[in-house]
């Protein structure tokens, strides 16, 4: 992937989640620019692949959110709800005074205004200072300056990361001609495009909790079943069809097309550029870039946990998962052994009936008699 082709500004700071479920900048704590292209393009397949992190997160745990914001700084879901801040002229006269007649407005994803103080409200940030400057020295605000101010809902950012895992599933369901599994995908995947947590009433915003069973009890209620009379193939096919939809309305219209002038060949290219404003995007970049090279991604049968498949026939995340789940089902045939005993089977019934050896099955019977 050509590093020159992004064109965005992240950041990171001090994070904390608070009780009203908020996730927001620490004051006055230090931000710091980075760019998360840096490891994905150096170290690319690596296990500590940013997206597989995002994935892998607990998200019923508070503190793994937490210090995912510590890491890697916001989601940038306020620059996913809005496009630009401009002024706009409370009358089409423009005075020496222009700025104190003027209103600031964010667009939004449609290019319709949103007035600065209601997306405030909506990204918990302080309009005031904001507006104040633009008044005193007609300074229109950046974004990027915004962000750092904002806060982020935990149930907004619950909901991204289940559909975010959702499109992994989906593409790990098709990877494994696994057609029961698609089929759950895509009715979830439905259902969490229905049940975004964060609805604006007028023009007040408001954030309702996401349930998890909300999303899958609408799942049941509308059931879209295209595939009722498809073979396999026919689902593989429109299941990949219906993957590439869902990473296109994610990318939104984030790349675009440019042309460049060469000053020395004297000609006239064509350049596409990604542009991600915000961490989501870049993580759906990344997703998109991976698929494209057919790298495969699986889930740990052991820890459940998402990885990059290094070779096809390895089930677990990692040798350490693996020798943990070996332990695991070796200590589970020790307390079969155990009880089977305890019902008062004989010895050589148990070996036969575990597949075990008759000596391993006496020295386990022996050691819990003490
Ligand atoms: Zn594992």
């Amino acid at each position: 992937m050509n590093k020159e082709i992004i064109t965005a500004k992240w950041f990171k700071t001090r994070y904390t989640l608070n009780k009203n479920g908020w996730l927001q900048p620490l004051r006055n704590a230090p931000v710091e620019y980075y760019d998360p292209f840096n490891p994905y393009i150096n170290d690319n397949g690596n296990s500590d692949n940013l997206y597989l992190l995002f994935t892998n997160l607990d998200i019923e745990k508070g503190k793994e959110i937490e210090n995912f914001y510590n890491r890697f700084g916001p989601l940038g879901l306020m620059s996913r709800d809005f496009g630009s801040i401009y002024p706009m002229p409370k009358d089409d006269q423009m005075t020496a005074e222009k700025y104190k007649e003027e209103e600031l407005f964010f667009t939004d994803s449609e290019n319709n205004p949103v007035p600065f103080e209601t997306g405030a409200t909506l990204h918990q940030f302080d309009a005031a200072p904001f507006i104040n400057k633009f008044r005193s020295d007609g300074i229109v605000p950046e974004l990027t300056e915004i962000q750092q101010e904002a806060g982020e809902n935990v149930e907004l950012f619950k909901w991204e990361h289940l559909k975010f895992r959702s499109v992994i599933d989906l593409y790990t369901a098709i990877q494994e001609n696994e057609i029961h599994s698609i089929q759950n995908v895509l009715l979830l995947l439905d259902s969490i495009n229905n049940t975004k947590p964060m609805i604006i009433d007028g023009d007040y915003p408001k954030i309702i909790d996401l349930d998890y069973d909300v999303a899958e009890n609408h799942a049941e209620e509308k059931p879209k079943a295209w595939w009722t009379d498809k073979n396999n193939n026919d689902v593989i096919r429109k299941s990949l069809e219906e993957l590439m939809l869902h990473l296109n309305r994610e990318i939104g219209n984030r790349p675009f097309l440019k042309l460049v002038f060469d000053p020395v060949d004297l000609t006239i290219n064509k350049s596409v550029r990604w542009r991600c404003e915000s961490l989501l995007n870049a993580m759906y970049i990344m997703l998109i870039n991976n698929i494209t090279e057919g790298l495969r991604i699986k889930r740990c049968i052991g820890c459940g946990k998402y990885y990059h498949v290094g070779r096809p026939e390895m089930k677990y995340c990692e040798l350490s998962c693996q020798n943990r789940a070996k332990m695991r089902r070796y200590q589970e045939k020790i307390r079969r052994v155990q009880d089977l005993s305890t019902r008062g089977m004989e010895p050589e019934e148990i070996a036969r009936e575990l597949n075990a050896e008759l000596k391993q099955v006496l020295k386990w019977i022996s050691a819990w008699r003490g």
